[in-house]
């Protein structure tokens, strides 16, 4: 049985850079979630599906899903990260994360992939919620709209502060009012504001939390 570490939060919280080296110090697997939200968005995009068809947009999920033989469409390596991460993408994945069926599906490799796991860090939105509702350990990170938003602008050149902070809160907006597993904190998740905090900080307490 694989122990899964789930790790949410609202978007640029710092998810990515405290698994990494999570991953790092305890010799994990690490799983990034949002990745596979934005593949599909990107492949929606590509292929000219209006990314609030429903159907249309499951359908390329189950396409997506049997050409990368199930749980590889998780890690895939086909897609350059710059072009999953940019705006177009980023204002189609809310839409993409919204239905359904993409979600139960997503929810399914998930568990599939972390099944062939001794131990895992995963990051996402729902992951301790709804994915792995007993993961022993969950962290839930978030940090001010405006924070977030500067350490993506430093971190990735990503756009203007402005027009980042504005994808920031369209996307938590988003992701918290959405119908199925709407982004919150678990009720065993241990919160962490990480505004104030170094990204060593974040480590440290997240790291001591697990030997706990
Ligand atoms: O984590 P990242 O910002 O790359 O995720 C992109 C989008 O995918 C999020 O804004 C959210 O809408 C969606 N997502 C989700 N559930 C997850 C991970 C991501 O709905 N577990």
């Amino acid at each position: 049985v694989s122990t899964v570490i789930a790790v949410d939060g609202p978007a640029a919280a710092g998810k990515t850079s405290t698994c990494l080296a999570l991953a790092e110090i305890f010799g994990l697997r690490y799983l990034e979630s949002g990745r596979t939200y934005r593949i599909i968005a990107f492949e929606a995009l590509r292929r000219e599906i209006p990314v609030d068809n429903a159907r249309e947009v499951t359908g390329l999920c189950d396409d997506l899903i049997r050409e990368s033989r199930s749980a590889g469409l998780l890690t895939s390596e086909r897609y350059a990260p710059d072009k999953l991460r940019a705006t177009p993408v980023n204002v189609a994945v809310s839409a993409v994360a919204k239905i359904a069926d993409v979600r139960q599906r997503v929810t399914s490799l998930i568990r599939l992939w972390a099944k062939s796991q001794a131990q895992c860090v995963i990051e996402g939105r729902d992951i301790g919620t709804t994915i792995f509702p007993t993961a022993p350990v969950k962290f839930y990170l978030t940090a001010t709209p405006e924070v977030r938003a500067m350490r993506r602008v430093r971190q990735e050149r990503a756009g203007s502060y402005e027009n980042v902070l504005e994808d920031v809160i369209r996307r938590d907006e988003a992701d918290m009012s959405r119908a199925v597993s709407p982004l919150a904190a678990a009720e065993d998740a241990i919160r962490i504001d990480t505004s104030g905090l170094t990204l060593d900080q974040v480590v440290s307490r997240m790291s001591s939390a697990c030997l706990n």
